[in-house]
């Protein structure tokens, strides 16, 4: 702001200061051509000076000093004052009547603007060239310098002043509501997350309030959620726990060698479970959106990946005699991914196929490839997800009523949570068929393929 005003009293300044220099060259020039033309007239026959009258009447300022000088071609002084600085108008049309010299000079240690002219004069049929010049002081220049200064300087001086008193009281104006939204922020417990009142808030400001309510819902939500998914799976864990400590006891208790093995057996089992839940729990806080940074996404044949997975998972198969099988092309698919991840996913689905499908059953495993999309198939003959179960199924902790709670098939309830959230982060959509006409469980991933380089 500051900076346009300075720049722009500049401007002004010398606009009206060249105009001011200009109004007075001309009329500097318009006596040295009056002059002329008296001197001209009077030396007609031969040379002479311009009278005393018309010097007083044409040099008399009442406050400036004027003073004149003729010379002749070089230069020399032929009449009027000798300290007028003379300087030859070079490139000066003597023909042209509006042409002039002009310049600063001084004459008796006073500062001056001297006009000079050139003049063509024919006395006795002898054509000759004689200059004339007018120099005047600069007193009555420089006092109206002064008052442009004075007249451009104090409204913008003015104008400045008020432009900051204005822009000080929208500034302050404009940020009241903030002000008073702060007072109300810091107001607030840390724990208190409920809505701020739009009611009472400036209508400035009420849609930062509504932003601002919905982060803080959003936030209350996922505390919720973080300690609902705290809770549970402290639950989780001291199910085994518990189980662990009271087989220690019945073993410690009993002298029966037998008796202790059998305990000893159930605790390594019921150990393991714990182990598998942990892992699982660890699985899911990976595919955390905090914890994506750490994903490694490349370029991967899905093909080479899953038959990769099922040979992990032949032994389990076995012990239940399931039939585990990959079914249909073996051409390459590829997907951008993280491999440990999409393991994690396949893996969960096709343990899930083997834990809920019946010994000697089937568990089959294709994939397929249409319009850019790569689908994962993962098809069971087990006992199949009933419809009410099918929305929740990939909630946190969530088991179905189609299984035991307790148990061989027992689970934490984590596994296919982990899948949703693994096929999100690769914009992959997970679908389930499961339906009385067709028995057992179907799971299709849809993944985006990519052109193999
Ligand atoms: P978990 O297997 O530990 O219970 P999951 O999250 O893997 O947890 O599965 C959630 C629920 O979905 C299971 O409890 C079960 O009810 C159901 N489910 C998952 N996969 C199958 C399947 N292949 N067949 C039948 N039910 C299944």
């Amino acid at each position: 702001m500051m900076m346009i005003i300075i720049l722009d009293s500049t401007f002004l300044f010398y606009q009206a200061d060249s105009i001011r220099q200009e109004t007075f060259d001309r009329d500097l020039a318009e006596t040295a051509k009056s002059l002329s033309l008296i001197f001209k007239k009077s030396s007609e026959k031969e040379l002479q000076d311009i009278d005393e009258n018309s010097i007083s009447l044409m040099l008399t300022e009442p406050h400036d000093k004027m003073f004149y000088s003729i010379r002749d071609d070089q230069g020399r002084l032929l009449f009027g004052n000798s300290d007028v600085p003379y300087r030859k108008a070079e490139d000066i049309d003597p023909s042209d009547p509006e042409d002039f010299n002009v310049y600063f000079s001084s004459v008796k240690n006073e500062s001056v603007r001297v006009v000079s002219i050139p003049i063509e004069h024919t006395i006795n049929h002898v054509k000759k060239e004689f200059f004339i010049q007018v120099a005047e002081t600069r007193n009555q220049r420089t006092e109206l310098q002064h008052q442009i200064i004075f007249w451009i300087l104090i409204p913008q001086f003015i104008l400045l002043i008020s432009a900051l008193i204005l822009v000080r009281f929208a500034v302050k104006r404009g940020l009241n509501p903030i002000l008073y939204l702060n007072e109300k922020i810091i107001a607030r417990s840390y724990r208190d997350l409920k809505p701020i009142d739009v009611e009472d808030v400036p209508l400035e400001v009420d849609r930062l309030v509504g932003s601002l309510n919905n982060l803080m819902s959003e936030l209350d939500n996922a505390i919720k959620s973080e300690n609902r998914f705290v809770n549970d799976a402290a639950h989780q864990l001291r199910t085994p726990l518990a189980g662990i400590l009271a087989q220690i006891q019945l073993a410690q208790e009993s002298k029966d060698v037998e008796e202790i093995k059998r305990r000893l057996e159930q605790i390594s089992q019921s150990s393991k479970r714990l182990i598998h839940i942990i892992n699982q729990l660890l699985s899911l806080s990976k595919t955390q959106p905090e914890a994506m940074h750490a994903s490694q996404f490349i370029e991967l044949d899905l093909v080479v990946l899953v038959k990769k997975t099922m040979e992990d998972l032949f032994s389990l198969a076995d012990l239940k005699k399931i039939d585990l099988g990959f079914d249909g092309s073996n051409e390459a698919a590829f997907i951008l991914g993280d491999e440990q991840k999409l393991y994690d996913l396949i893996h969960n689905l096709i343990e899930n196929g083997i834990k809920y499908t019946p010994n000697l059953g089937k568990v089959n495993v294709s994939i397929k490839s249409k319009d850019n999309k790569i689908c994962l198939i993962v098809e069971d003959t087990g006992k199949g997800i009933p419809k009410e179960d099918q929305p929740n199924v990939f909630k946190r902790f969530y088991r179905g009523d189609n299984v035991t709670q307790s148990g061989e098939d027992a689970g934490a309830g984590i596994g296919l949570a982990i899948a949703k959230e693994i096929a999100n982060m690769h914009e992959a959509t997970i679908e389930i068929d499961s339906r009385n006409e067709k028995p057992g469980t179907r799971f299709y991933v849809y993944f985006d393929a990519v052109a193999p380089k």
